[in-house]
């Protein structure tokens, strides 16, 4: 859906821009240089945008160490203090992250809008189903996804009552269905973009299936502009499986598309090492490929007719195939090997 279009630092939010993967340092906010080594990790890993606690005057320090050691906009995560937001946009935030409700009396609220504004910075209100505030849980009775979006409203007209405009909402629930619903019901009330995501999801398998449905499902629908992962673990892994989630549902399309068979009786070969070793050797390859390994050459070629390349295996041996016609045999310690020579000379020529 298209909504109106905001920029942290040079990169947009909303409007059809591509949608974007964040993630959160995770190192405590006075450590500096731990800091700055994972945002560069992270960084590394293709995060796009990357928030940072603030929860006092020392981690702006951090901050702008932060800033300044890596070319990802920054965003600072603030609570209640808006002394903190208007140090953060001096030491150099591409963004802020702060609950206007929140900040107190009105005339702080226009010293952040203010000061955001002349600097261009966005502000996302970032609406968490455990922290409503009480007069809306009261009317509603528990967190659902219209009290959701009420908290949401009122944080978004206390900006707009101080002519600031440049916002991203989250509405986020530990309950994927509740968070589907109060994006839905934003997305057909708000101009502004949304930022995605199902907060505590959980550990990495379950936190991934959470996200994968309610995140992946949004973004299907067309709502969504950015999206944060939540995974108890590592942030790497956030924004790997962001990503990998972007792929999936073909909103980014660099590097191999992987298409593999899950075997049968029909396989005579070690399959499901043969993909993970493929999925690995070929990690680096950023162009727009897909790559079938499959399981027998009966089936297997004409299965992954629409892959550009693949290898199928026989008993002792394989195949290697291009858009499902059979190229040549190869013995089975080959196949792997001869896959990847004919994927480098394929992308030396794209
Ligand atoms: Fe079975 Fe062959 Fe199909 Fe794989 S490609 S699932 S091995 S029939």
């Amino acid at each position: 859906m298209k909504t109106k279009q905001v920029f942290a630092g040079k990169t947009a939010i909303g409007a059809g821009a591509p949608v974007t993967v964040q993630s959160m340092l995770a190192v405590p906010a006075h450590d500096q240089a731990g800091n700055i080594a994972q945002a560069k990790q992270l960084e590394q890993a293709g995060c796009d945008i990357l928030r940072i606690s603030v929860p006092d005057l020392e981690a702006v320090k951090t901050l702008a160490a932060v800033k300044q050691a890596c070319s990802i906009p920054i965003v600072a995560d603030i609570h209640f203090d808006y002394r903190l937001a208007l140090e953060s946009l001096a030491a150099g935030a591409d963004k802020i992250r702060i609950n206007p409700g929140n900040i107190g009396q009105e005339d702080k609220v226009k010293a952040v809008a203010d000061a955001c504004r002349l600097r261009g910075v966005p502000i996302r209100i970032g609406v968490n189903a455990g922290s409503l505030e009480k007069s809306i849980l009261q009317k509603y009775g528990s967190p659902t996804p219209e009290a959701m979006l009420e908290s949401g409203l009122s944080h978004i007209a206390l900006l707009e009552k101080f002519d600031f405009f440049d916002i991203v909402l989250s509405l986020k629930s530990s309950d994927v269905q509740k968070t589907v619903r109060a994006y839905e019901l934003a997305a057909e009330k708000i101009p502004y973009p949304l930022h995605l995501g199902v907060t505590e999801a959980g550990t990495a398998t379950m936190g991934t299936l959470r996200s994968a449905a309610g995140i992946g499902g949004l973004l299907l629908r067309g709502i969504g502009d950015t999206i944060r992962v939540s995974l108890t673990d590592d942030p790497i892994k956030e924004v790997e499986t962001g990503k990998l989630l972007l792929k999936a549902i073909g909103l980014r399309n660099e590097g191999i598309r992987f298409i593999s068979c899950p075997t049968c009786g029909r396989t005579k070969i070690d399959l499901i090492r043969l993909a993970k070793d493929a999925e690995k050797r070929l990690s680096h390859v950023q162009k727009n490929l897909s790559v079938a390994i499959m399981g027998c050459v009966v089936n297997g070629p004409g299965e992954a007719r629409e892959a550009d390349i693949g290898i199928a295996g026989g008993d002792g041996c394989g195949v290697l195939f291009k858009k499902g016609e059979i190229i040549r045999k190869i013995p089975e310690d080959r196949l792997l090997d001869e896959l990847v020579q004919e994927v480098e000379s394929m992308i030396t020529e794209l």
